[in-house]
């Protein structure tokens, strides 16, 4: 058995069957200025999202194609011809039996997630797959650090609403004003804190790493949960570990968007 299978508190993954589902748009609601909630119905019939940050993969059509799903393959989906447009979402909230998926997409502007976002009516459709797997970080840990820009509310959102009673957790998110902000009901104790760039464009502030250098932490063994711009993320990865003598193995820090490159997280 390795060591981390020893370690309790070894965040656990978990990989689900591939599956892709042609849903149809039955909400949009615009829960702030720039962030849009799409509720998608139809056959949910073994989705499974056992964690905060899982992800599935929302497909977008050119203008004019009628959105369809693909078979999928030893290599995932096969698509006849130019694979649409592929980026990651968080499932907010889901209901299986009702056959339902809350995505929260951000307003950023230009790129084919946000422009579709930005148009989408009931009756609409979207082509989803996933989420292929699942990490489960363990509600045993003293304290969670919670990080990331308003690409991580849906993830951040759902942590905080999921840990227990008696879970102490610290978020720092960064919104570009105060309009942005969102608030959530949960059980853990949680310290909420909002940092606003105030027009400065998002990925282009050091809002987030000057918030966590300026942060007493409370004892205890914690994991960090970091999600924003791909280099902000990094950096302050580093800044954990190096400044703050933070152990790497309970570190998750993602890169949800690249600065200034379209589909960051596809093979180019
Ligand atoms: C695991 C995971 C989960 C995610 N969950 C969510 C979610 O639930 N909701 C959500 O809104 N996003 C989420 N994201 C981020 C989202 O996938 C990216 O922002 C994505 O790039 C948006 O695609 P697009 O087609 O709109 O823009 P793209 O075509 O990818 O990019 C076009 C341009 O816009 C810039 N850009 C991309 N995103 C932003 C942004 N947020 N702000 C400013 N500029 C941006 C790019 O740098 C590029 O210059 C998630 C990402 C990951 C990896």
């Amino acid at each position: 058995m390795s060591e981390t299978a020893l370690d309790p508190r070894a965040p656990i993954r978990f990989r689900h069957e591939t599956r892709m589902r042609l849903l149809d748009v039955v909400g949009v609601t615009d829960i702030t200025p720039l962030m849009r909630r799409v509720t998608l119905q139809g056959d949910m019939t073994g989705f499974a999202s056992l964690g905060h940050a899982d992800h599935i993969k929302a497909f977008f059509f050119p203008r004019g194609v009628e959105p369809f799903v693909a078979p999928i393959g030893p290599n995932g989906a096969e698509w006849p011809g130019e694979r649409p447009a592929m980026r990651d979402y968080t499932p907010r909230y889901f209901n299986i039996e009702q056959g339902t998926l809350v995505l929260d997409f951000v307003l950023h502007g230009d790129g084919p997630a946000s422009t579709w976002a930005a148009g989408v009516r009931p009756g609409d459709k979207l082509v989803i797959g996933g989420p292929r797997g699942s990490l489960v970080v363990p509600a045993t840990f003293d304290w969670y650090l919670l990080v990331g820009d308003e690409t991580a509310l849906p993830a951040l959102g759902r942590r905080i609403e999921e840990l227990p009673a008696g879970a102490r957790v610290i978020a720092l998110i960064e919104v570009d004003n105060g309009a942005e902000e969102q608030r959530f009901t949960t059980h853990a104790d949680l310290t909420l804190h909002y940092l606003h760039r105030n027009g400065r464009p998002a990925g282009t502030t050091s809002l987030l790493p000057d918030a966590v250098a300026n942060l007493t932490f409370p004892p205890g063994e914690a994991y960090a949960y970091i999600a924003c711009e791909s280099g902000i993320s990094k950096a302050m990865r580093a800044q954990l570990t190096d400044q703050r003598n933070w152990n790497p193995e309970y570190i998750k820090a993602a890169g949800y968007w690249l600065l200034g490159t379209a589909d960051a997280n596809e093979p180019h």
